[in-house]
């Protein structure tokens, strides 16, 4: 898999600033049709405990 940068370090997968999931899922975020980035978002994201 290509390398993720990732900066959101708060999240469980989170390794030296790129991701470390096997895989991860990326969908709409509240729209039918992104138009921009902003309208997407990591489902797989999970909180550090
Ligand atoms: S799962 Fe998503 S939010 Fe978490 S490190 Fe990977 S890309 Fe970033």
């Amino acid at each position: 898999m290509a390398e993720i940068k990732c900066t959101v370090t708060e999240c469980e997968y989170n390794k030296n600033v790129k991701c470390d999931a096997p895989m991860i899922q990326i969908e709409r975020n509240n729209t039918a049709s992104a138009a921009s980035s902003d309208q997407t978002k990591c489902e797989t994201f999970k909180r550090r405990a």
